[in-house]
């Protein structure tokens, strides 16, 4: 008697653990909560953002400026499609054109996708990332010449911390889109500089000389799209751009995943 009512006892505690691992799994699998804005996912969700996150991401449509890709508010008719923004005609930047993906403001979810992304380094985001600029890559450069991908560099320190790039995986996905090859590090940042903020003068202050070719051999000739996650003033860009021509780049186009206001 003694040991069958034993083994049922031990029958059961291996039914709760069972049920626990099971109950842990799925929630590895499928997290209930989006990390965005903490409503319920839908089950079977195959992302931690739920679709009402990735629903409110605004894609950047014309009129924008044509070297930079600032967008124009108001009617195209208003804005010439040579018409240049005031900061281009200040100040042309290194780069031929820049071309953004979707809109980032302070109320965007993708603003806060973004900060899970990188700040809460959850690294599966960025391959949905990557396809939404995959999606538009043809659409926004038609036929014009790319070589091949270079994504803008951290710093290694800052790398190391973070754990990845998020301009290297969002790289990856559009080199493989436009069945070219992702040039990892052919530019780098050999100087940590803050992240950036403040007036636009300050900004190109704080990125010059910060980037560096160490080896020219694999860009010479070529033309490169360079691909961020956030284009602000643009000063990382084209400060990278300058370093690429000088070291022997045929031209430099950029694309960006969003575009801030
Ligand atoms: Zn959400
Ligand atoms: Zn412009």
């Amino acid at each position: 008697m003694r040991s069958s009512s034993n083994s049922a006892e031990t029958l059961g505690r291996f039914k709760r653990w069972g049920a626990e691992l099971y109950l842990a799994l799925l929630q590895l699998l499928l997290p209930a909560w989006c990390a965005v804005c903490q409503g319920p996912l839908g089950v079977g969700s195959r992302s931690i953002v739920c679709g009402a996150c990735w629903g409110g991401i605004r894609i950047l449509e014309p009129p924008f400026c044509p070297r930079c890709g600032r967008p124009f508010w108001g009617s195209p008719l208003a804005h010439p499609p040579s018409h240049r923004c005031q900061a281009c005609r200040t100040r042309a930047p290194q780069y031929v054109l820049a071309r953004s993906a979707v809109l980032y403001d302070r109320d965007d979810p993708l603003r806060e996708i973004l900060l899970v992304f990188k700040h809460g380094r959850r690294i599966a985001l960025g391959p949905h990332l990557g396809r939404l600029m995959a999606s538009r890559v043809v659409d926004l450069f038609g036929e014009r010449a790319i070589d091949a991908v270079v994504p803008v560099p951290l710093h290694r320190r800052r790398e190391r911390e973070r754990g990845f790039n998020q301009a290297d995986i969002l790289a990856r996905v559009v080199g493989k889109r436009l069945h070219r090859p992702v040039l990892h590090r052919a530019v780098e940042r050999v100087r940590p500089t803050p992240p950036q903020a403040g007036k636009a003068r300050d900004r190109v202050r704080n990125v010059r000389g910060a980037f560096a070719v160490r080896d020219p051999a694999r860009i010479d000739g070529r033309s490169l799209l360079l691909v961020d996650d956030v284009l602000t003033t643009g000063a990382t860009v084209s400060e990278c751009a300058k370093v690429l021509m000088k070291a022997g780049a045929r031209a430099v186009l950029v694309y960006t995943l969003a575009r801030a206001l």
